[in-house]
């Protein structure tokens, strides 16, 4: 099955992708922990992207499109995938498409998780992240057991250099005009289901799951 989950930063994409693909046994690509690895490992392309991150940005999609099909040349998308913060405009909704047309496939569902203003902040300003596993947690929502420690693999956690109120506004800006728009895109399509995201992690889970079955 071939998934894309779609929301504003702070809707909780890649914890509910972590989590589904785990489930699922499919891979789990976050172009923007693909990014990230790029800019700690000081590649090319990380020196490029890091500057638009920093300021919540979007990576130009020659640089993003060109990292996702790579991506997609390993043999583990074959049977199915959770695609998550790609696509992030409707250029590369249309890149997507004939990226997997290669392969002849499509996707299958649309995840929209939809959520609000306050949530996302709250979510976002909190949040601390694994170094070792990519693992999230939040320092009221969601605390480790122990400060600082990710529960699952006792790496180190660290505050995304983007998690910060003013970065924080500009992502929300750049999601409402250019992310935003794939709703339509994917609805149109017959392969939008929408959720309300602002609740329990794992209450949306469990609708994802059944609209999965279903
Ligand atoms: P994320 O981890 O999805 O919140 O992405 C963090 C940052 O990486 C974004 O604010 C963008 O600067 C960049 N990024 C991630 N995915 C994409 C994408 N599909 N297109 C362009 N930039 C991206």
């Amino acid at each position: 099955m071939r998934i894309v989950l779609l929301g504003p930063p702070g809707a909780g994409k890649g914890t509910q992708a972590r989590v589904l693909a785990k489930r699922l046994k499919f891979p789990h690509i976050s172009t923007g922990d693909l990014l990230r690895q790029n800019v700690s490992a000081g590649t090319d392309l990380g020196l490029e992207a890091k500057g638009y991150m920093e300021k919540g940005a979007l990576v130009p999609d020659e640089l993003v499109n060109k990292m996702l099909a790579r991506r997609f040349d390993l043999p583990d998308v074959k049977s199915g995938f959770i695609l998550d913060g790609y696509p992030r405009n409707l250029k590369q909704a249309k890149a997507l498409d004939e990226i997997l047309k290669n392969i002849s496939s499509g996707i299958d569902l649309v995840f929209y998780l939809d959520t609000s203003e306050a949530v996302i902040i709250q979510r976002l300003t909190g949040r601390r992240v694994c170094k070792s596993c990519g693992a999230n947690f939040h320092v009221k929502n969601m605390p480790p057991k122990q400060s600082g420690i990710c529960d699952n693999c006792q790496g180190v956690l660290y505050q995304r250099s983007d998690d910060n109120e003013s970065t924080i506004r500009n992502r929300i800006e750049v999601y409402n005009k250019e992310s935003a728009p794939l709703i339509n895109y994917y609805n149109s399509a017959g392969k939008l289901k929408s959720l309300n995201a602002d609740g329990e992690a794992g209450i949306v889970l469990d609708e994802m799951v059944q609209l999965i079955q279903a």
